[in-house]
């Protein structure tokens, strides 16, 4: 399903930039992971940070108003923004390092249970042929695993799994100490168990009892035709393992455009220039335009002029959301030739004569 930005803000499709951030900051407060223990706050958090991320960048939000929806097919949650971008500049006076880097690892803990394994970030190039098809590409990533021994137990056996003695399972220890300004208490996180609460008596020899080993993966990545710089791809459940009984992180592919030879891209548009040579723009023709699919013919009217843009209807790249792509704007530029024959320099003073007018082409025929 795809999501409505403005409505998770609750507000209205022509808010302003202000009144975004006021609604962001209202409900960001309420939300904020730190400030609110209930379940699912944090993924409320996250969601509301995402639409505010959006609809405070002028172009994410032109380009999210324009398409509407997200590509839901390929796992994406959002499209194209720089969590850091976002940062930079904000004022709503959150510590958003420590939330944000909850988005792209390090994982923040809910009150005392598991945590939510690390999203992961992976940053790939594509070319301007692979971003019209869409293409696969395999990638491999460093990331913790459950431990396939142990199935993430850390123990042989969940007989294994003892309460702490040390602290009775509490995870922390407390101690009063005389002192010469009385007596002081203490809490600790307890040493033994490291606040687990647990306490494993023989842990799994392949990862030391921690549940989780790192591996080196291999994963094929499906890129959507239409995809461009910073199209931001999530791979949900491809991140790190949490603790035990946690989430698993999910996997962001941060989409990068190589640099193309013959085209420049703005937007869904293709763009490109080509010589044609004067007789044609003069008499009328028809010339090969090279495109991503091919090559294709372009009709050139007579009297065209240089520097003249023609459109091309859908020759451009697909859209990544909805149907329909983009064009390809031609520019021709009127070749003039430098060197002639005999027999064409006798031709065009004949077609000078002609038409009268001395010496308009004197630069070619001297
Ligand atoms: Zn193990
Ligand atoms: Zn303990």
């Amino acid at each position: 399903m795809a999501k409505d930005y403005y409505q998770i803000l609750g507000v209205g499709r022509n808010a302003t930039k202000e009144e975004i951030k006021k609604a962001y900051k209202n409900l960001a407060k309420k939300y904020h992971p730190d400030l609110n223990k209930q379940e699912g706050s944090a993924e409320k958090f996250k969601e509301l940070s995402e639409a505010a991320a959006v609809l405070a960048d002028d172009e994410k939000r032109s380009q999210y108003d324009k398409h509407g929806t997200t590509a839901d097919q390929f796992g994406q949650g959002f499209q194209g923004f720089d969590f850091s971008d976002f940062m930079r500049g904000s004022d709503f006076g959150f510590d958003f390092d420590s939330v944000f880097e909850s988005f792209f690892g390090g994982g923040f803990r809910r009150g005392r249970g598991p945590s939510r394994g690390s999203d992961l970030r992976y940053d790939l190039e594509i070319t301007l042929e692979e971003a019209y098809k869409g293409t696969a590409k395999n990638i491999t990533i460093p990331r913790l695993e459950k431990c396939e021994k142990c199935n993430g137990l850390g123990a042989e056996k969940e007989s294994d799994i003892v309460r702490c003695p040390d602290c009775n399972g509490s995870g922390v220890v407390r101690r009063t100490q005389r002192t010469p300004f009385g007596i002081i208490a203490t809490t600790t996180t307890c040493r033994k168990c490291h606040g687990q609460g647990n306490y494993i008596k023989s842990p799994c020899q392949e990862c030391n009892g921690n549940g989780v080993a790192r591996k080196t993966r291999k994963i094929e990545i499906k890129i959507p035709a239409g995809a461009e710089q910073g199209t931001n791809l999530r791979i949900k459940g491809e991140g790190e393992a949490g603790e035990k009984g946690a989430e698993t992180g999910d996997l962001y592919v941060i989409v990068h455009m190589k640099g193309h030879d013959v085209f420049e891209r703005h937007g869904d548009d293709l763009y490109i220039k080509i010589d044609i040579p004067f007789s044609i723009v003069a008499l009328g023709g028809e010339v090969e335009v090279p495109t991503l699919d091919g090559k294709a013919k372009l009709k050139i009217p007579s009297g065209t002029q240089s520097n003249t843009i023609f459109r091309m209807k859908g020759k451009g790249i697909p859209y990544l959301h909805g149907y329909g792509q983009g064009n390809e704007n031609v520019e021709v530029v009127v070749e003039v030739p430098t060197k002639l024959s005999k027999k064409q320099k006798e031709l065009l003073k004949e077609f000078e004569k002609e038409s009268g007018r001395k010496g308009f082409f004197k630069r070619i025929l001297e």
